[in-house]
């Protein structure tokens, strides 16, 4: 059976010390701490029940001295998985952090290459203390999945499969590709960039008509691929993802241009069940990936949390 699995996402207030290319992020003035903080309470009590899952991003949010207190805010409601989005900086700070998930953004498996996409100067670990942040991370029961944006630097599929053994052997238990948004072809799904990885997928799995993922078991390794939509609310005229601005603000978009509608969000379910994305049957939705299979499959060591864990294959994640 079908199941959405719609996404509120905090934009931290702060900055961040990369410079990707592909960043849509823009740097907002917030309010006050203690302001802040209120109407974050507020906010997470207004949301429909369909909202199950928060993304935590920003900017930077590890940078943020406030990120411990919002997490603490969001366990005031009950989730099915609260997501942290990370570049990877101060991580070994953040190893007691009580969210379920880390999405950590690692655009090649090449230190080098990888530290030249984020220009970031100081700050992103290499493999040896990213693979050391993550099996800290999984004794806490903490899954990692490792987000590669493809701006050119996977010329063909070798790499990719390159780029998924190297995510296994750091202790990572799923991969997401996501499309360039500053490529031309934005809506095109990203896996076929790369046709000749079929020989590799062992079993085909789970899509999600509205933010345009479509998930794969590649050896072994569960792999979403994400076209680039930025604003999945504007392409499907739902409100499907609601973002939480440092102004206190719930808007449908990154800008912070339109405000949510209780009214689209009832709507929604009706919507996308009934039809699918560019044709692709929606065998699961992105809240149900083959995560058993994934288990047993890529022997990682990890706690009891993944299993049952919803999506990692859904959550917007901003621009990481
Ligand atoms: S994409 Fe993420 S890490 Fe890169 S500059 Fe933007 S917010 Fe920072």
């Amino acid at each position: 059976m079908t199941e959405l699995n719609p996404n509120f996402t905090i934009i931290v207030p702060g900055n961040c010390n990369a410079h990707c290319k592909f960043c849509y992020w823009n740097l907002e003035k917030s309010l006050d701490r203690g302001v802040y903080l209120r109407k974050l309470s507020e906010a997470i009590y207004k949301l429909p029940d369909g909202f199950r899952r928060v993304t935590i991003t920003g900017g930077e949010p590890t940078l943020s001295t406030w990120l411990k207190k919002i997490v603490q805010v969001l366990r005031g409601r009950s989730w099915d998985a609260i997501v942290l989005t990370t570049n990877g900086t101060k991580l070994c700070d953040y190893l007691d952090v009580n969210v379920d998930h880390i999405n950590i953004s690692r655009h090649h498996y090449s230190d080098k290459l990888n530290w030249n996409i984020f220009d970031a100067g100081w700050g992103i670990p290499d493999k040896h203390e990213l693979r050391s942040d993550i099996e800290a991370l999984n004794k806490r029961s903490i899954d990692v999945t490792l987000n590669a944006v493809l701006c050119g630097q996977f010329p063909d599929g070798r790499n990719i499969i390159r780029y998924i053994e190297f995510a296994r052997s750091i202790g990572a238990s799923a991969v997401t590709f996501r499309a360039d948004q500053n490529n031309n072809s934005t809506d095109k799904p990203a896996e076929m960039f790369y046709p000749e990885i079929s020989q590799y997928t062992i079993k085909e799995g789970w899509s999600c008509p509205a933010c345009k993922v479509w998930g794969q078991l590649i050896c072994g390794m569960p792999v979403s691929w994400k076209a680039a939509v930025a604003e999945p609310s504007i392409k499907t005229n739902s409100d499907y993802e609601l973002i939480f601005q440092p102004n206190g603000k719930i808007t449908t978009d990154w800008a912070g241009a339109h405000s949510w509608s209780p009214k689209k969000v009832i709507g929604l379910a009706a919507k996308l069940n009934s039809k699918d994305w560019m044709g692709i049957p929606k065998q699961n939705a992105c809240s149900s990936p083959p995560r058993q299979n994934a288990c047993s499959a890529h022997g990682v060591s990890h706690g009891p949390k993944i299993c049952s864990a919803p999506s990692v294959a859904c959550g917007v994640s901003h621009g990481c």
